[in-house]
């Protein structure tokens, strides 16, 4: 038996072409990742269903029975192979589209036959599509006690013999190989007694091999675990490390600049959650270590200005600060906020992205590096190499989803002096569990209070034929002096068809508001930045009353007269994009409105998710609910996010699991920094093996 790390093609039964299939097809180059390809289900062997009792669509049965009958139907797309199984209770039809051929010669009328499937329904009858078949055989008698595990595979590999079952030999056969001392215990005794884990090897073993439920839940609880508490770990390991290694620049001292801002020009009270974080920073500053710290705060809590008083507290100390924004509409609309906040108060700040060239852009420069520009926005242009400050104090990223862990790295890296401090700023809010692992080696804390007298967003479900009725109501709010936002889904693999949607939509709406009486702006991905900027500032002047638009204008920007947001084909957009979009209205002090407009038919989950828009304007209930319905792959943000891969965890699930890693990793940590005690060794080797791994440090760093 070759050992856990050497090439996939050694393995018996492999061979040098199926492990080229299976590299490119599965990502499976050695016996280790082998090990680790999970099966994705099983096939309860230990359970038959009578053929009577199949009464419930998409459940998934195993029956035992004779094939009675076999013929192809139809032609062309219509075309089919049907037969029909029948057990001492009744008979069940069975229906392949694809495939043909191959099953007509190889199954055959009269033969026993164990079929697994999904239950579906047609002309009121059950019938089993596609079922999986398998003869009955002694052997097959046998396995009855067993679960089979069924592999994810492809047809790539299947043309190859790899099908469920080949896979399921070739583990069989590593299995057979392995020893305890190939997969050495990773947890600590006392942890292995405290949570009760199956011990490695045999959950490693009976992952993929169970005889029964019991086998196989405390296999999946015990490498989940693992799973969950590593990361976390290692989480947790980067953060005490970057805390120790890099002492932070201390701004010890609360100067005029924020002081005078503070007295002078802030235009409002400050809410309760704003003087909260405001503290935390402060105390962050004041620390002598580094500061990477996230703030979530829902659309509309006052985040900029929390952002822009950590800047004065640098400036107060003889720094500078640097503000980066995704776009160049958000950029610039900091950048004039922020400009008019400050007023008089001397502070010199100025603007960059990639579309300042030339003379404008060498001042610019040339003012960083001299230190006599104070503060600068700007786009992702800031952390471009030829952008050096005299004094970087802090960074403030906002809407950090949009920006990856590497270019934060890269913002370190911008000071001759050592690394600023870094403030990351949300507007979507993530579930804890989420925020655990993608932010887990960051502070955070939670501007959770609206600014007072905001009116709650009042928001409608209507359908297509609403639409007359919802014009009426555009028109009225527009007579009021109020504009309005129309925005259509455009998601890449559909773009063209979207393009059409968005323009013609706009046509229509161009008819029914005719100048001179309306004006309707435009923006969308495919124009140009300037055409963009163009119509952008013509809303914002309130030359036009309806902005047309895809979700470029999903975030941050800022038009405090618009009070209506009609979203079109609302099922297509996620909840925390809708919540988003949302947020773009009931920013000034006039009653707002979200319309959701979706066609008459929804699916299951897309009604769920307009309900809970509907029914709520609180960005964590909906976050929350976002993580249940898509699971966390698919959160807004995390898409890049190679952390959220794990082989068994599932955030939406496991939270309970993952807070007691992340609890018992950070104890651990407190107690034993460098992992030094005896008990601690076999955390300390695994994570030194996995070191070596590229793959899974690329997850992290
Ligand atoms: P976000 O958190 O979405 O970035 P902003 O910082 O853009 O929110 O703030 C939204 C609006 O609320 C701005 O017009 C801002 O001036 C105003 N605002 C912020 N804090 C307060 C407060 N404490 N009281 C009243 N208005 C506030
Ligand atoms: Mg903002």
């Amino acid at each position: 038996m070759p050992n856990l790390d050497s090439n996939i093609e050694f393995l018996k039964g492999v061979g040098p072409q199926r492990a080229d299939t299976l590299k490119t097809e599965l990502g499976i180059f050695t016996c280790r990742d082998l090990l680790f390809h999970f099966p994705f289900r099983y096939i309860d062997r230990t359970k038959f269903h009578r053929i009577r009792d199949v009464h419930t669509e998409g459940e998934t049965v195993q029956l035992r029975g004779v094939l009675r009958r076999l013929e192809t139907l139809g032609e062309g797309k219509a075309k089919r192979l049907v037969g029909t199984l029948r057990d001492e209770s009744g008979i069940m039809e069975l229906v392949w589209f694809r495939g043909i051929q191959w099953l007509e010669k190889s199954l055959q009328v009269g033969k026993e036959y164990i079929a697994f499937g999904r239950v579906s329904e047609f002309n009121g009858r059950m019938n089993l599509p596609h079922p999986e078949m398998e003869e009955a055989t002694a052997e097959t008698g046998q396995k009855a006690k067993n679960f089979d595990p069924v592999y994810p595979t492809t047809d790539k590999l299947t043309q190859k013999g790899l099908d469920a079952k080949g896979l399921r030999k070739l583990v069989r056969t590593l299995l057979d190989g392995l020893s305890p001392t190939d997969v050495p215990e990773t947890m600590p005794e006392y942890l292995i007694g405290q949570f009760r884990l199956t011990p490695r090897y045999d959950a490693l073993q009976k992952i993929h091999f169970p005889e029964n439920q019991a086998d196989l839940d405390g296999a999946t609880r015990r490498l989940k675990f693992e799973e969950l508490f590593f990361l976390q770990l290692r989480l947790l390991q980067i953060r005490t490390r970057r805390k120790d290694s890099f002492r932070g620049f201390v701004f010890s001292k609360i100067g005029d600049f924020f002081n005078r801002f503070y007295q002078e020009k802030l235009p409002f009270e400050l809410t309760g959650a704003q003087k909260r974080v405001l503290k935390e920073i402060r105390s962050d500053l004041a620390s002598g270590k580094q500061m990477n710290r996230l703030v979530q705060g829902d659309v509309g809590s006052g985040k900029t200005v929390v952002a822009l008083m950590t800047m004065l507290m640098a400036l107060d100390n003889g720094f500078q600060a640097c503000m980066m924004a995704p776009t160049e509409i958000l950029a610039q609309q900091h950048f004039e906020g922020i400009t008019s906040l400050v007023g008089d108060l001397g502070v010199k700040v100025g603007y960059l992205s990639g579309s300042v060239k030339g003379k404008k852009r060498e001042a610019i420069l040339a003012q960083l590096a001299s230190g006599e520009m104070h503060i600068v926005i700007g786009t992702h242009a800031l952390i471009e190499e030829w952008v050096q400050f005299k004094n970087l104090g802090i960074s403030v990223i906002d809407e950090q989803h949009r920006f990856g862990v590497e270019q934060r790295a890269k913002l370190w890296a911008k000071n001759p002096a050592g690394p600023p401090h870094v403030l990351v700023m949300t507007a979507t809010p993530i579930p804890r569990t989420l925020a655990m692992t993608l932010y887990g080696d960051l502070d955070v804390s939670v501007i959770d209070e609206l600014p007072p007298g905001r009116k709650p967003i009042s928001t409608m479900h209507k359908t297509e034929h609403h639409r007359l009725r919802v014009q009426g109501f555009m028109k009225e709010e527009i007579a009021k002096g109020r504009q309005v936002y129309v925005v259509y889904p455009m998601i890449e693999e559909t773009e063209t068809m979207d393009l059409q949607n968005l323009m013609s939509g706009f046509e229509a709406l161009s008819r029914d508001f005719p100048p001179p009486e309306y004006h309707i702006s435009i923006v969308h991905g495919k124009m140009k930045p300037a055409d963009k900027d163009f119509e952008m500032q013509r809303f914002l002047r309130r030359e036009t009353q309806i902005m047309v638009a895809t979700t470029v204008i999903e975030v941050g920007v800022n038009v405090p007269n618009a009070s209506v947001m009609v979203i079109e084909n609302a099922e297509r957009f996620g909840l925390s994009q809708l919540h988003q979009l949302r947020g773009r209205v009931g920013r000034g002090a006039d009653q707002s409105y979200c319309i959701l407009l979706t066609s008459y038919k929804l699916s299951h989950e897309g009604r769920e998710r307009i309900q809970t828009m509907v029914q709520t304007t609180d960005g964590f209930v909906i976050a929350e609910a976002d993580l249940r319905l898509r699971g966390p792959g698919n959160i807004e943000g995390t898409q890049q996010s190679g952390m959220l891969r794990f082989l068994l965890a599932d955030l939406a699930r496991d939270g309970h699991m993952l807070a007691a890693a992340r609890e018992v990793a950070t104890q651990i940590l407190e107690k034993d920094p460098a992992l030094a005690l005896p008990d601690h060794a076999r955390l300390r080797q695994h994570l030194a093996s996995e070191g070596k791994d590229a793959r899974v440090w690329s997850r992290i760093s």
